[in-house]
C-alpha cells in the first residue's frame, strides 16, 4: 500500500520516501503544535509560534526516520536487506526483503527502533536542560520532542504484531519454544488485541468534545494494525507452507492425457472445453511423448484445427519442464514463474506420477493460510 511514495533521499543505500498521507499528518501536527504553543505562551509572536511548530514537526519526523534507520542498520548488519523507509500517516515503516531467519536476528532488528527512540528522548532532554534560560521557544520544542520520543518508544514496545514489541514477543516465543510458527501466532493474537483496544479507545476519545479527529486517527491506527497483523500472518503461513511442503503431497494425482493421433479440434471440443483442461500429456502406445497446452493450440490457425494432429503442436517429451515429487511448492512456483508456464507434470524416475497447475497450487496455499497451519 505504500509503494507510491515520493523519494526524499537515500541513506546507506536505503531509499527514504514519504507517502502522500504523510502530508495530511504533517499539516495537522504543525497545526496542533501551533495552537498548543499559542495557548501556553501568549507572549510569543505569531512568527515564533509558526516557526517553532514547523521545526518541531520536522524534528519529529526526523526522529521517526532515525527510529526506522535503527531497525534498518541492524537488519543490514545481520544480512537482511532493506529496500526503503517510508513515512506515512501512522508513522514510518522499514521494508525489508525477507523475514529474519533466526529469533536473535528478529529480536535485535525489532528492539533497535525503540532503543533509538529512547536515546533520542534522552538526547532531547539533555539539550533541553542545556538550553534552559537561553530561549523559551527552543526549550518548549525540546520538551515536546523528549516526551514524544519517549511515548513512541513505549508505544512501539506493546507486544502486538506488527508493532516492534510484537516482533520482540515473537522472537522470544520462537527462541524459548523453538517454534517460529507459534511465535507468529501468539504475536499476531497480541496485535489483534492491541488493534481492537485502539479502535475502542478511538471511539471513546472521538466522542469527547473537540476530539473527533484524534478519535478517528486512533481508530484508523487500530484498523491499520489489524489489517497488517492479519496480512502478515497469512503471508507468513503461505511462505512457510511453500518452503516446506513437497509437491508430491499436493499434486493432482489424475493426469489428463490425450492420444497423439487426435486432432486439435477434438481435443479442444472433447476435453479442454468439457473438462476445463488447459493442458494434457500426449501419449502414444502407452508412452508419454509430449505436452500440449492452451498456448500451443492458440499458435495453430483455427481453420487448421480439424486437420492438425495434437502431436504436431505439442512440446516433445525431452523439451518440457517437469518437477520431482520432492521439489517444494516454492521451487515449483519459481520454475513456473521463470519459465512462464501454468502447469507442470510431476515425474518420478521417468514416470509421470502427478500434475501441478498454478491455480490448484494457489488454491491450496490460500486454504492453508486461511486455516493458519
Ligand atoms: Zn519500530
Amino acid at each position: 500500500m505504500l509503494e507510491s511514495s515520493f523519494r526524499i533521499g537515500t541513506v546507506a543505500g536505503i531509499r527514504i520516501g514519504v507517502h502522500y498521507t504523510w502530508f495530511i499528518v504533517f499539516f495537522l501536527l504543525s497545526g496542533v503544535l501551533a495552537s498548543y504553543f499559542r495557548e501556553s505562551h501568549m507572549e510569543w509572536s505569531g512568527f515564533a509560534i509558526m516557526l517553532t511548530a514547523l521545526v518541531t514537526t520536522l524534528m519529529y519526523f526526523v526522529s521517526i526516520v532515525l527510529h526506522e534507520l535503527g531497525h534498518s542498520l541492524v537488519a543490514i548488519a545481520r544480512g537482511v536487506e532493506v529496500r526503503a523507509i517510508t513515512l506515512f500517516i501512522f508513522g514510518g515503516v522499514a521494508q525489508t526483503e525477507k523475514d529474519a531467519d533466526t529469533p536473535a536476528t528478529e529480536f535485535y532488528i525489532a528492539i533497535a527502533g525503540p532503543l533509538v527512540s529512547f536515546a533520542l528522548a534522552g538526547l532531547f532532554y539533555l539539550l533541553k536542560l542545556w538550553s534552559a534560560g537561553y530561549s523559551p521557544t527552543v526549550t518548549e520544542a525540546l520538551n515536546w520532542l523528549t516526551t514524544i520520543n519517549f511515548v513512541l518508544a513505549v508505544f512501539n514496545l506493546i507486544p502486538g504484531f506488527p508493532l516492534d514489541g510484537g516482533r520482540v514477543f515473537r522472537a522470544l516465543v520462537w527462541r524459548f519454544t523453538g517454534d517460529a510458527a507459534k511465535g507468529m501466532r501468539w504475536a499476531v493474537m497480541g496485535g489483534k488485541v492491541v488493534a481492537y483496544g485502539l479502535m475502542f479507545t478511538g471511539a471513546m476519545v472521538g466522542l469527547q468534545p473537540g476530539m473527533l479527529f484524534n478519535g478517528i486517527w486512533l481508530m484508523g491506527l487500530g484498523w491499520f494494525l489489524f489489517v497488517a497483523a492479519e496480512g502478515s500472518r497469512r503471508a507468513y503461513f503461505t511462505a512457510r507452507l511453500a518452503a516446506h511442503v513437497p509437491v508430491g503431497e499436493v499434486m493432482l494425482k489424475e493426469v489428463p492425457t490425450i492420444a497423439a493421433n487426435v486432432s486439435i479440434l477434438s481435443w479442444v471440443d472433447e476435453q479442454m472445453l468439457l473438462q476445463g483442461q488447459r493442458a494434457a500429456l500426449v501419449t502414444e502406445n502407452g508412452q508419454t511423448v509430449g505436452l500440449i497446452t492452451l498456448s500451443d493450440v492458440i499458435k495453430c490457425p483455427r481453420a487448421q484445427w480439424p486437420s492438425t494432429l495434437v502431436s504436431k503442436m505439442m512440446t516433445p517429451v525431452d523439451q518440457f519442464y517437469t518437477v520431482k515429487p520432492s521439489n517444494t511448492v516454492l521451487e515449483v512456483l519459481q520454475i513456473m514463474r521463470d519459465q512462464n508456464i501454468n502447469q507442470v507434470p510431476v515425474m518420478d524416475e521417468g514416470i509421470v506420477v502427478g500434475w501441478i497447475d498454478r491455480e490448484h497450487l494457489l488454491k491450496i496455499l490460500q486454504l492453508h493460510s486461511a486455516i493458519g497451519r
